[in-house]
């Protein structure tokens, strides 16, 4: 997931460190954990792994949830783990943390930056980078499980973690699902998650109600053409001209075909063809990045990108059967829809706890596949994710004032200030599952 980006007040930042004391005495118990979980995230930090290549993290994460009595079971969705706690009649909630790095080289200086190489799905090796703060979601939910375990006695239901792989390829979630994540576990009444924001002050909370984070399709257009020499055309049927046509017709899907109103991109990323200043090749080829939130204006962009390109080809005197093929690679990712009775109750809760940290924040285009749990039983699931910045304070002063520009999510240079981001989403994640699972 990438670019957030949070409106926050610079005065703000002194609440995140204190902030009033509550009668629960949560505060001062994360407060008492924070310096095991920053153990556990700089080891996660050193040590990342990528997508569904997880083994570490998920073995030493189940260990210490079946230390704390969770029912444990590994290697769910290939490499994800689901820690059950059955505590009695009530709701099952469930809380998530995705735990793969990226394929990045470090470059924060960092004292535990990872050194760490690997091959990707490329089959290039290369350095792997916690540089989407997965690390802090998986120390969070470490935090949580500790404090929930800790806590049973004041509250009935059945607790649900879960860590998810492979997000960053957007197969995790669906992987888990695929896996039985819904049929042979306790299915929840509600899933909740959060991630850190690369544009935001440590600490501040972030939430969208209802669209979150967008549909994300991958479309690949391989357009023929004939081949011939480039000083004689007439021979020829260029697929360079009918691919290039093909994205200037696209640019007017979003700007002459939607609603004004309805958000939607379409982004050619790449366009390669040919090999010699005097070949008409016999092939062009499009790389695609399609991104909507409702699920007709995803279909409408779809379709006319197999509409347009098979017009372009006709337009160019192209027969039938040498027409342009259009592939949708599967699975797509979802938009991420947060329910919103719950993003309401959830939030003021948080607004309660966080005077001044909470602060409603427009959807953006990236994606998330935490969209697949609620999509997955949408009559049952009420799903929330919320963000939590992580900008360290001396660092959001002088982006303030133009001094330095922040990195973003996915940067090689992107360090969040972790023990902030994990002791705030730690206490919000345990606040919320005690408010949904409370006695009586
Ligand atoms: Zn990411
Ligand atoms: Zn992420």
């Amino acid at each position: 997931m990438r670019m957030v980006r949070l409106a926050g007040a610079v005065g703000l930042l002194a609440l995140v460190a204190a902030g009033p004391a509550r009668a629960d005495g949560l505060r001062e118990a994360v407060a008492a954990e924070l310096p095991a979980l920053v153990e556990l995230y700089q080891d996660l930090h050193a040590n990342p792994e990528l997508s569904f290549q997880e083994f570490e993290t998920a073995a030493k994460l189940a260990g210490r949830a079946r230390a704390l009595g969770f029912e444990v079971t590994e290697g769910v969705g290939r490499t994800g783990v689901v820690a059950v706690l059955r505590n009695g009649p009530g709701p099952t909630v469930m809380l998530r943390a995705d735990m793969d790095g990226l394929p990045v080289i470090e470059q924060t200086g960092l004292p535990f930056a990872s050194k760490r190489r690997a091959v990707p799905a490329t089959g290039i090796e290369t350095g792997v980078m916690h540089a989407c703060g997965h690390d802090t979601h998986v120390a969070a939910w470490l935090g949580t499980a500790k404090l929930l375990a800790e806590r049973r006695d004041q509250w009935s239901g059945t607790l649900v973690m879960i860590l998810q792989p492979a997000e960053e390829i957007g197969e995790g979630a669906k992987a888990m699902l695929d896996d039985g994540l819904y049929t042979r576990f306790p299915k929840p009444d509600y899933v909740l998650a959060f991630h850190d924001a690369a544009q935001a002050p440590a600490g501040m909370i972030g939430y969208t109600k209802g669209f979150a984070l967008a549909n994300v399709d991958s479309v690949d257009v391989v357009v023929p053409g004939v081949g011939g020499h480039g000083a004689y055309p007439h021979t020829a049927k260029d697929p360079i001209v009918i691919a290039a046509h093909i994205v200037t017709r696209l640019q007017t899907l979003v700007s002459r075909e939607l609603d004004p109103q309805e958000p939607a991109v379409v982004t050619v990323g790449s366009f390669q063809a040919g090999s010699k200043h005097n070949i008409i090749p016999d092939e062009a080829r499009l790389q695609i990045t399609v991104r909507s939130y409702a699920d007709e204006t995803r279909q409408h962009l779809l379709d006319g990108i197999a509409r347009i390109a098979r017009a372009e080809a006709l337009a160019a005197g192209m027969p039938e059967d040498r027409l342009p093929r259009v592939t949708v690679q599967e699975p797509y990712t979802p938009a991420t829809y947060n329910t919103p009775a719950f993003t309401d109750q959830v939030m003021a809760l948080l607004k309660a706890r966080f005077p001044d940290r909470v602060a409603e924040t427009p959807s953006v285009m990236g994606g998330e596949d935490f969209s697949q749990y609620y999509r997955a039983d949408r009559e049952k699931v009420q799903s929330l994710i919320f963000w939590v910045g992580g900008v360290r304070a001396e660092q959001w002063e002088k982006a303030q004032k133009g001094e330095i520009e922040l990195p973003s999510l996915h940067s090689p240079f992107w360090a969040p200030d972790a023990p902030v981001v994990i002791a705030t989403a730690t206490e919000a994640l345990t606040a919320a599952a005690l408010e949904l699972m409370k006695k009586g």
